[in-house]
């Protein structure tokens, strides 16, 4: 008879020695042992127990058969993954740099992540129903029957008869009887107790059953361009472009439905920050409880739950952020991504996938549809709409055929010749108090929390700065400290400069500072400010947006977690206080950000039955993303983008990845980067176009006392250039002059 192997992907081990690894299975574990279950093996020299994934069975190793291990346990009952989604993890790993198993973490729900003694952290939560074994009737006449000579058994069967089963706690505490009278009767074989498994559904005000929404003319030309595509059951990609308050989301729930008519399911991803009670209470009224949630904001228990509520198919709809792109459904119809242009799509720990690239996979592999919805595509994605890859469907008015909000630019640096270096434009104040006269609410976003940037001295120059990082600290009025935004560093500040005891100068202002500001322009109107602090003191996103609305108050304050998918209809003015702030960041991604960031938050104002104004304030308002912003011109702003991205060789016309080394030692750091660079260019060299761009130091080179450099390769990458990126990374991290340093790779990074 053949051996029983198991190729098994080994969890905790580093990226360069990751890779599938053989076991024998011992004929006591064989039934269990299948692809998709996890289980316990030894591994390396120590024989250290881990923890592994089933990737695979065959019935020869290319390994000496004497030198296999053997599985010493099978975790799981049943599979945890399914086939598609072992593959998923292998892709992740090729295409990611990552570990297959920490593809496999990401996912699995953390409640079903086992600990080091293999026990799982979150248990599946049943409940006891007592269930009668004879019918109704019978048991009502035996309960009349019993009545003289055992009263309790005779209370307990006569409230259980009506209802043939109920959880066996309520029947008790109801009839006042003790466990025992139940036993009784069990014995007797009138009835029976089984164990129920119920689900930890997380609360959200479910609203009232609607019927589908009827669309306009031009949703409904887009939906059905979209469910034709969906019901090829063939992969293909559309961009859904609308402007803000286009109604995208009425389309997405009509194709949902049509997906679900079919007996498929679907998926749809939000950014973190739309992700609210209100829009889950949308979809509810849609969809009942066939939608499940996925999001980092749920307990461990209800995430986990509605996690099993979609692996078994009870639950066909999966709602959520990112992470939610994993949702174990089968049959997948179609895959929804919503504001497709977020960063919060891709993410910055390990694994670092991009959400977008697992949809395309989950679609490729299940003959789907993949819907990428935005009113400012991402420009790659317009691109490729562009140039026929994916098809493209737009809506060009509000469905409440309102204007766009009227907007007016304010130079900032006539405002300083003015006199007024506050936050807020003597034209912005005028506007928030009209608004304020009538009733009517204001938006206000700048992207810095915090109260001051910095600190600085007036007289020496001296800034207070991390110690461990190199950026300078933040002020915080609120606890009057100064914070590192990049480690949590803090620290108090001094009454005078500690070098030379000048006057210690407060600049660039934050939130915080906003806030006080309005105070003073408006004492007896309310504001309410919205930034990581606030959620880190008290309140949730959902209070705080809450008092918003129901308080009626008057102006809201915050950093970028106002800008997206909220909808207030008393909000009829917004104003984007520093419009610069994300323009000069270097990164090749700035304008597009600027200006996905800038029309999002102009998209906020008006959008109920009043029509809405914005003001963006500038010390560049000819520079032309600001003044395209400002006319929410998408389409002339794409094409001087796609005509720049060109000219420089940046996305979409090449892909950029980047090899990161991080160590405490600067000089080693940079060596390894020179290192990495000589060797990929060796590599490289077969007459491809490649180019190699570094050692050059993140924005940030300093991080908690590491120190941090890249090297960028511009390439149209493929297997080829990725397995040889896979391999120096392998070389550097087992080389020992470059011990203490660590090595990650990352397609199209950040600047
Ligand atoms: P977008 O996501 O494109 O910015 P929304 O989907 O939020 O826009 O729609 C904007 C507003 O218009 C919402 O209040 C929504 O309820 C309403 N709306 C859009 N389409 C319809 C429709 N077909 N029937 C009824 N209301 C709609
Ligand atoms: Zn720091």
């Amino acid at each position: 008879m053949p051996d029983a192997i198991a190729r098994i992907a080994v969890s905790s081990v580093p990226y360069w020695v990751d890779r599938p690894y053989d076991y024998r299975v011992p004929d006591a574990l064989i039934a269990g042992c299948v692809p998709g279950v996890r289980v316990h093996v030894p591994f390396s020299s120590g024989n250290r127990r881990r923890e592994g994934i089933v990737l695979a069975l065959r019935d020869r190793s290319d390994c000496e058969p004497e030198k296999l291990k053997e599985v010493t346990e099978v975790l799981d009952s049943q599979p945890v993954l399914t086939q598609q989604q072992i593959q998923l993890a292998l892709f992740m790993r090729e295409r990611f740099f990552c570990t297959v198993y920490d593809a496999v973490r990401s996912m699995l729900p953390v409640g079903l992540w086992f600990d080091r003694d293999g026990h799982r952290r979150v248990q599946d939560r049943t409940v006891e129903i007592i269930r009668l074994l004879v019918s109704g009737e019978e048991a009502s006449d035996m309960a009349a029957a019993m009545r003289k000579k055992t009263p309790a058994q005779a209370r307990l069967l006569a409230e259980l008869s009506p209802y043939g089963e109920m959880p066996l706690r309520e029947l008790l505490l109801f009839t006042g009887c003790a466990r025992t009278t139940a036993n009784k009767i069990v014995e007797s074989g009138i009835a029976e107790v089984i164990s129920r498994e119920v689900f930890r559904i997380p609360s959200f005000t479910a609203g009232e059953r609607r019927p589908m929404p009827v669309l306009n003319d031009e949703q409904q030309l887009a939906f059905d361009g979209l469910d034709e595509l969906s019901c090829r059951n063939k992969a293909s990609v559309a961009l859904l472009e609308g402007i803000t308050g286009s109604g995208k989301t009425s389309v997405y729930i009509r194709l949902i439905d049509s997906v679900l008519r079919r007996g498929k399911s679907a998926v749809l991803l939000v950014p973190e920050i739309a992700l609210t009670p209100q829009m889950l209470q949308t979809f509810s009224s849609y969809f009942g409880d066939d939608i499940a949630v996925l999001h980092s904001s749920l307990s461990p228990g209800e995430r986990y739950d509605e996690w099993k509520r979609l692996k078994s198919g009870r639950a066909h709809v999966a709602i959520g952020t990112r992470s939610a792109v994993f949702a174990p459904v089968e049959n997948l119809g179609v895959l929804i991504i919503d504001e497709e242009q977020e960063d919060t799509y891709r993410s910055e720990n390990t694994p670092r996938y991009d959400a977008k690239d697992v949809a395309k996979f989950r679609c490729y592999k299940s003959g789907c549809l993949l819907v990428l919805g935005s009113a400012t595509p991402d420009v790659e994605s317009r691109y490729f709409a562009e140039t026929g890859k994916y098809s493209r469907f737009v809506l060009r008015k509000r469905f409440n055929e309102m204007e766009l909000p009227e907007v007016t630019v304010v130079d900032l640096k006539q405002e300083l010749r003015a006199g007024n270096d506050g936050s807020i434009s003597s034209f912005l104040r005028g506007e928030l108090q009209t608004n304020i006269d009538r009733g009517e609410q204001s938006i206000l976003f700048l992207n810095r929390r915090g109260a001051h940037k910095l600190v600085t001295c007036g007289e020496c120059g001296y800034i207070y700065k991390c110690p461990k990082c190199s950026v300078s600290l933040t002020y915080h009025s609120v606890n009057r400290r100064l914070i590192c935004h990049y480690c949590g560093y803090t620290r108090r500040v001094d009454d005078a400069c500690p070098d030379c005891g000048g006057i210690l100068k407060y600049v660039g202002a934050g939130t915080q500072l906003v806030e006080e500001e309005l105070h003073r322009l408006f004492p007896d109107s309310g504001v309410i400010r919205m930034d990581a602090d606030v959620l880190s003191a008290s309140m949730t996103h959902e209070q705080v947006f809450e008092r918003f609305r129901t308080e009626n108050i008057p102006i809201m304050i915050g950093t970028q977690m106002v800008t997206k998918g909220l909808n207030f209809e008393n909000v009829t003015l917004v104003g984007v206080l520093s419009a610069d702030q994300s323009l000069y960041s270097g990164d090749f991604r700035a304008a597009e950000k600027t200006f996905s960031l800038i029309t999002q938050v102009i998209g906020r104002s008006g959008r109920g039955r009043k029509a809405g104004r914005a003001v963006i304030q500038t010390f560049t308002p000819t520079n032309e993303v600001i003044r395209q912003a400002a006319k929410q011109d998408y389409e002339s702003f794409y094409q001087s983008e796609i005509r720049i991205r060109a000219l420089q060789e940046s996305p979409p016309f090449t892909d950029l990845i980047s090899i990161t080394a991080s160590g405490p030692v600067e000089h080693l750091v940079v060596e390894a980067c020179r290192f990495i660079r000589k060797r990929l260019s060796g590599l490289l060299s077969s007459g491809k176009k490649t180019e190699l761009l570094g050692p050059t130091p993140l924005a940030v080179v300093r991080v908690n006392n590491l120190f941090r450099y890249r090297v960028m390769v511009k390439c149209s990458a493929d297997a080829t250039i990725r397995s040889a990126v896979s391999g120096v990374i392998t070389e550097c991290s087992t080389d020992k002059r470059f011990r203490g340093i660590s090595f990650y790779a990352d397609n199209d990074p950040e600047f």
